[in-house]
């Protein structure tokens, strides 16, 4: 079942119900009897959506720092990842 978070409009109070999609929506806060709201997107969908965005965003640029620190070369001034031809080496014709 999912969670709806509510919060009331009269006292802030925020709290969690637990209900099907086909029930009716909250409209009272249990502690004042005031107008409650659902917060649109605070389900576990949404944190799981954000939180995903987050954690690639994360990654890549902890990737590109590493791979900085791999290479032992200075960083360009510039953070664009530039393709650049690699020059062969140790590589020895075969004459
Ligand atoms: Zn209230």
């Amino acid at each position: 079942m999912p969670t709806y978070e509510y919060e009331c409009l009269k006292c802030g109070k925020r709290f969690e119900v637990f209900q099907k999609m086909t029930d009716e929506p909250k409209k009272r806060c249990p502690t004042c009897r005031g107008k409650v709201r659902r917060l649109i997107g605070a389900g576990a969908g949404m944190i799981f959506k954000g939180s995903g965005f987050y954690i690639t965003d994360y990654r890549s640029k902890s990737y590109k720092e590493q791979q900085k620190k791999e290479s032992g070369a200075p960083a360009p001034a510039k953070d664009e990842p530039k393709p650049k031809p690699k020059p062969k080496e140790g590589a020895p014709k075969a004459q």
